[in-house]
């Protein structure tokens, strides 16, 4: 597959390139091969992308909602099409096994242009009486909404940004990743395809300084970053000096709460979920596995054993269910992880090597034994590493799952029904499961609570947060003005 894009940057509905831009290497993670070569932008390129952007957006909003609905909506057939492709190609952005990239991340990004292309044609605001006056809202787009991406899903971030904020008529620019580049450009292509108009959805490179200087920059009214904590909160800091709307999509270090009454085999393959898929390095996994005393050693001793089963190796291969992690720095991080687990007490079951072959490889990690105040159980590792933490009633695994500064999910495993809901309601956390982990809908608002995030992703509450109403109050009377 040819993984070198045309060019860095896609605007105006063309690819567009600036070599006098900082160079950007990609690198296949399976690999450490460098697949393709692009430049961040420069503040001419960034320039040409706001000025596209704010053209475009000007005649966007004027369509009908049916009409800009139906450009998301062919975008999505375009993107299951093309499926295969673009899962390859996601699968050398990231280094994420196809198995998975196959149908989790094009399909994600299809969906989610499907949904919002099918709530385009009913947004509307409301009619309010007030005896012969009344009150109409309008339901109007923020203008040009910057879309900001993590690197763990290039294809999915681009699109749970760009349907809904095209959906409510906005247009978009958005700046993937530096780790992972390529993606998003195939987005911007097939929304061009669909029949977007020039300028809609932009797509610029660069480190986090093209992502400060567009989200300083006044002409945007809207920023939509998924990242870290500290990055959401200098994004977020610079976005309110601005009296910027904002989405905050950011990490976390979720518990999963398993029941000694919980079903073994579903609470095991729950963690699993929870904690192995891309590798571990995902935002909401839960991997503060909290275990009740009388199920942990069997927990402990039935989830290595199904972890050993895991297909390790070449991305590519469709039997492959665990991959690389996405870059070197991001290995470092984990193992230096893996090594403070060891050193402050805890039992290494399982993993942690790194594999004698090229790449990024780190084999998937169960520490047990684990306690409140070790460092594995604090901080987000975004790495395989599941941390089992022993508990032995309700109320105390209740405050020890709350007793950190994210809150982006939960989980619980119980056969308990009335335990199931009433320990969910306790949990701080915006998105939760009940004997199941990680599953993301389009139609289920996605986000965070706590330092995890502000806003929420997919849904009909990601409307809210790409819209502004307007309100219009009509007299039918005559003015009684004081004087
Ligand atoms: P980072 O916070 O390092 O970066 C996120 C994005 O912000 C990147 O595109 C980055 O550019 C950019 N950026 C960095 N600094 C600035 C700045 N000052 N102004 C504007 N933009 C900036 O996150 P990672 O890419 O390392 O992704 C992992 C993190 O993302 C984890 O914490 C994870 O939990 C979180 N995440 C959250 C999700 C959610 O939905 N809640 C989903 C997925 C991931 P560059 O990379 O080029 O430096």
């Amino acid at each position: 597959m040819q993984t070198q894009p045309k060019a860095s940057h896609f605007i105006d509905g063309q690819y567009v390139e600036d070599t006098s831009g900082e160079l950007i290497e990609v690198v296949y993670p399976a690999t450490g091969e460098v697949i393709a070569k692009v430049h961040a932008a420069t503040p001419a390129i960034i320039e040409q992308a706001i000025t596209a952007a704010h053209r475009a957006q000007k005649d966007w909003a004027k369509m009908s909602g049916t009409a800009r609905g139906r450009v998301l909506r062919r975008a999505a057939d375009i993107m299951r099409e093309r499926n295969h492709d673009l899962s390859v190609l996601e699968t050398y952005d990231t280094g994420k096994p196809y198995q998975e990239t196959s149908v989790a991340d094009a399909t994600s990004g299809a969906d989610a242009l499907e949904y919002f292309g099918g709530l385009a044609g009913s947004l509307t605001g409301e009619h309010i009486q007030l005896g012969d006056d009344w009150v109409y809202t309008r339901r109007e787009p923020l203008g040009l909404c910057v879309g900001i991406g993590a690197w763990n899903y290039p294809t999915q971030i681009a699109c749970w940004k760009g349907a809904p904020a095209l959906a409510c008529g906005n247009a978009m620019i958005f700046k993937p990743s530096e780790n992972t580049p390529l993606c998003a450009l195939k987005v911007a292509e097939i929304l061009m395809e669909a029949g977007a108009p020039a300028g809609l959805y932009n797509v610029v490179q660069g480190m986090g300084a093209v992502g400060a200087s567009l989200v300083t920059d006044p002409r945007v009214d809207k920023v939509s970053l998924t990242g870290s904590v500290p990055t959401g909160k200098k994004v977020y800091a610079a976005a309110a000096a601005g009296i910027k709307h904002v989405t905050m999509e950011l990490g976390g270090k979720s518990p999963l709460v398993i029941f000694d009454d919980a079903n073994l085999e579903d609470a095991v393959g729950g963690a699993i979920l929870a904690n192995f898929y891309s590798s571990g390095q995902i935002c909401s996994n839960g991997t503060r596995v909290f275990v009740q005393k009388g199920l942990r050693a069997a927990f402990v001793k039935r989830l290595a054993e199904r972890l050993g089963t895991a297909v390790i190796g070449d991305p590519m291969d469709p039997e492959t269910n665990f991959g690389p992690l996405v870059s070197a720095r991001q290995m470092e991080i984990v193992q230096g992880y893996i090594a403070k687990g060891v050193a402050e007490g805890a039992t290494l079951v399982c993993g942690g090597e790194r594999l004698d072959k090229p790449g990024f490889w780190i084999t998937p990690v169960i520490f047990d034994g684990v306690t409140d105040e070790m460092t594995i159980a604090r901080e987000e590792i975004f790495g395989p590493v599941l941390s089992v933490l022993e508990f032995e009633d309700e109320d105390e695994v209740i405050a020890r799952a709350n007793a950190t500064e994210f809150g982006l999910s939960a989980g619980v495993f119980t056969n308990d029904f009335t335990r199931a809901h009433r320990v969910i309601a306790q949990l701080e956390a915006g998105t939760c499961f009940i004997n199941s982990y990680n599953d993301a809908p389009v139609e289920a608002p996605f986000g965070g609570m706590k330092n995890s995030g502000v806003g929420r992703e997919n849904s009909k509450a990601a409307i809210e947060h790409y819209s502004q109403l307007k309100t219009v109050y009509v007299r039918m009377g005559h003015v009684e003005a004081p004087y």
